[in-house]
C-alpha cells in the first residue's frame, strides 16, 4: 500500500465514500485541555474540519480529558473560542473523552476478566527498567500472574480510593517482548487523585490516552481518526482495543506529518513556561504562536486557513518557514485593508511658505485597487511630522527622501524643498524647515519635473497620538526547540519595540477594532483589543509590508 505524500486523506476519504465503505465520514479534532491552541494545532482543525464540510460529514469537538492535573476550565473556553475564531463550528457535536469513563471503566473490568488485564504493583521505575529496549525484550512484571479475582479486587479498591497517587496502575497483557514497545502491557489506568474540570470528583483512578482514545473514537462513530505521526507505533495498540473490546464500531487511525515552524516554540510545556515565568505577557502575547497570540496581533482566521491549506497535508516531517504565514497575512490584508498615513518615529516640518491657520483638504483613495471601499479626506496645514529617517541632512547615495536643498513629494499633498533644520544642544535635528510648491498641488509638478522620492505625513494640527508596538522574532534562532541547549537561550530581547507618541491621520481615532489597516510604507496594524481606549490608542503591527526575515 502505497501512500501519497500529499493530500492523501482526501483520497482515502473520497476512496471510502465511493466504494460505499461509509456512507458518510465522521471526523474529529481531540485537543487536551491542558493549554491554548497553537498554529499546530490549526493544522489540525482545518484537515479534520475541512474533510467533514467538504465530504458532507461532521467534525467533533472532542476534549481529551483524561488527566485532571493538567487540565482546567480556562482551557476549555480558549480552546472553543480558538477554533470557532478560526470559522468551524462543531454544532452539536461536542464530546469529551470524560464523557465515557463509566464505559470505559467497564471495559477495563471486561479485560481483566477476559485475563487482559492486571493490577500492576511494580514502582515507575521498575516498570521502566522491566520494559526493555527496542533491541531487548522486555520481562514479565511478577504480578502478571495474578489471578482475576485479585486483579478485580484490586482495580476496584484502586477505584473506590483506597490507594494513594500511583501506588498501582492497572495493564494490558499483551507481550512484553513485542517489537513494538507500545504492546509491551501498556498502562490502561492511573490513581490521580484531583477533581476534574468536567466530572468533578467522581473518579480517582483515570484512563490512558491510548486506552480512552479509540475506544472514544469508536462511541462516537468516528470513521477517519487522524493524529499526528507519533503515534503511528501506537497504531496497533489502538486497533488492539479495538479488536479485544466490544466496541460499537470500527474507526481507522491515519497519521500525517505534524507541523514545525522555525523561530518559535510549540511545545504545550515551553509555552506554559513562557507565560508562567512572565517571558511574554499571557497566552495572548502576540508574539507566541498561539491563536489566541495570532488573533491579537492582528491575524486574520482566513490567512491562517489559507497558510493550513498551502503547506498542505502530508507523511513526512518537514520545517515551515515563518516567512510562508506571514506571506499569508500579508497577502490576505494587501487585498482588503485600509490605507492610512501614520507617522511612527515623529520628526516636526514646518512649510514656511504655507500661510499660517489655513487648511487644506485632500482626496485619498482607502485602497489604490479596491474603489469600493471609498476615500477620505486629509487635512493639511503649515505644520506637519515626517518619519525621522526620512529626512537626513547628508544623505547617503541614492536617498531620495528629505534632505537639504532638494525636492521630495508628501503623499497625496504638494512637493516640497527642504530649507534648512533646527537642532538642539546635542546637535540633533529637532525641527526641518521648508517651502512647498503651491503649483503641485496632488503631488504633481505643473512643469513636468520629476520628484524621485514621496513620503508619509500627518497634519500636525488634526494628528492623533497613539502607543505602537513592533513586533519581531520571539527567538533568534530558527530552531530554538532543538533540546540540546536550553531554548531560552535563543529568546530575542528585541521581540517587542514599544513606540510611544506615534502620530496618526485623525480617521483612525474611529476604527473599527476588528479592522486591519495598512499604515503605507509601514506595515499592517490592527488596534489592540485589550490594551486600546478611546484617547489612548494601541496599535499592533501585524506584519510588515515586504519580507524582512528570510534570508
Ligand atoms: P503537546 O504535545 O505540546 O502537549 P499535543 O499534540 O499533545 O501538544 P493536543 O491537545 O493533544 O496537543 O492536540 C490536539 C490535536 O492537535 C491532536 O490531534 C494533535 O495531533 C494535533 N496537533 C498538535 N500539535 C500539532 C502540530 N504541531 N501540527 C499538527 N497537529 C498538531
Ligand atoms: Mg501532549
Ligand atoms: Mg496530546
Amino acid at each position: 500500500e502505497t501512500i501519497p505524500s500529499s493530500n492523501f486523506l482526501r483520497t482515502i476519504v473520497e476512496d471510502d465514500l465511493k466504494s460505499g465503505k461509509h456512507a458518510s465520514i465522521v471526523t474529529r479534532f481531540p485537543p487536551e485541555p491542558n493549554g491554548y491552541l497553537h498554529i499546530g494545532h490549526a493544522k489540525s482543525i482545518c484537515l479534520n474540519f475541512g474533510l467533514a464540510r467538504d465530504f458532507g460529514g461532521r467534525c467533533h469537538l472532542r476534549f481529551d480529558d483524561t488527566n485532571p492535573a493538567k487540565e482546567e476550565q480556562e482551557y476549555i473556553e480558549s480552546i472553543k473560542e480558538s477554533v470557532r475564531w478560526l470559522g468551524f463550528d462543531w454544532g452539536q457535536n461536542l464530546y469529551h473523552a470524560s464523557d465515557y469513563f463509566e464505559q470505559l471503566y467497564q471495559w477495563a473490568e471486561y479485560l481483566i476478566l477476559q485475563e487482559k488485564a492486571y493490577v500492576e504493583d511494580l514502582t515507575a521505575a521498575e516498570m521502566r527498567a522491566y520494559r526493555g529496549t527496542l533491541t531487548e525484550p522486555g520481562i514479565e512484571s511478577p504480578y502478571r500472574s495474578r489471578s482475576t479475582d485479585e486483579n478485580l479486587a484490586l482495580f476496584r479498591r484502586m477505584k473506590s480510593g483506597e490507594f494513594p497517587d500511583g501506588a498501582r496502575v492497572l495493564r494490558a497483557k499483551i507481550d512484553m517482548s513485542s517489537p513494538n514497545l507500545s504492546l509491551r502491557d501498556p498502562v490502561l489506568y492511573r490513581i490521580i487523585h484531583a477533581p476534574h474540570p468536567h466530572v468533578g470528583n467522581s473518579w480517582c483512578i483515570y484512563p490512558m490516552y491510548d486506552f480512552a482514545h479509540g475506544q472514544s473514537d469508536a462511541i462516537e462513530g468516528i470513521t477517519h481518526s487522524i493524529c499526528t505521526l507519533e503515534f503511528e507505533s501506537h497504531r496497533p495498540l489502538y486497533e488492539w482495543f479495538l479488536d479485544t473490546l466490544p466496541v460499537p464500531a470500527r474507526p481507522r487511525q491515519y497519521e500525517f506529518a505534524r507541523l514545525n515552524l522555525t523561530y518559535t516554540v510549540m511545545s504545550k510545556r515551553k509555552l506554559h513556561e513562557l507565560v508562567s515565568q512572565k517571558i511574554v505577557n499571557g497566552w495572548d502575547d502576540p508574539r507566541l504562536p498561539t491563536l489566541m497570540g495570532l488573533r491579537r496581533r492582528g491575524f486574520t482566521p482566513e490567512s491562517i486557513r489559507t497558510f493550513c491549506d498551502r503547506i498542505g497535508v502530508g507523511r513526512s516531517d518537514s520545517w515551515i518557514e515563518m516567512s510562508v504565514l506571514e506571506e499569508c497575512v500579508r497577502e490576505d490584508l494587501n487585498e482588503r485593508a485600509p490605507r492610512a498615513l501614520a507617522v511612527l518615529r515623529p520628526l516636526k516640518v514646518i512649510v514656511d511658505n504655507y500661510p499660517e491657520g489655513q487648511v487644506e483638504e485632500f482626496e485619498a483613495a482607502n485602497h489604490p485597487q479596491n474603489p469600493e471601499l471609498g476615500n477620505r479626506t486629509i487635512n493639511f496645514s503649515r505644520e506637519i511630522f515626517i518619519e525621522q529617517d526620512d529626512f537626513s541632512e547628508n544623505p547617503p547615495k541614492g536617498f531620495f527622501r528629505m534632505t537639504p536643498g532638494n525636492e521630495v513629494r508628501l503623499r497625496y499633498a504638494y512637493i516640497v524643498r527642504c530649507t534648512g533644520v533646527v537642532k538642539d544642544e546635542a546637535g540633533a535635528v529637532v525641527e526641518v524647515h521648508c517651502e512647498y510648491d503651491p503649483a503641485s498641488r496632488g503631488g504633481s509638478a505643473a512643469d513636468g519635473r520629476k520628484i524621485k522620492g514621496t513620503i508619509h505625513w500627518v497634519s500636525a494640527q488634526y494628528a492623533v497620538d497613539a502607543e505602537v508596538r513592533l513586533f519581531d522574532r520571539l527567538f533568534s534562532d530558527p530552531n530554538p526547540d532543538r533540546g540540546e541547549i536550553d531554548y531560552k537561550q535563543f529568546l530575542n530581547p528585541l521581540s517587542i519595540e514599544v513606540l510611544s507618541g506615534c502620530k496618526l491621520e485623525p480617521n483612525l481615532r474611529d476604527l473599527d477594532p476588528e479592522t486591519r489597516v495598512q499604515f503605507e510604507r509601514q506595515g499592517y496594524f490592527r488596534l489592540d483589543p485589550q490594551d486600546s481606549v478611546i484617547d489612548q490608542l494601541v496599535f499592533n503591527r501585524v506584519v510588515t509590508l515586504k519580507d524582512t526575515w528570510s534570508k
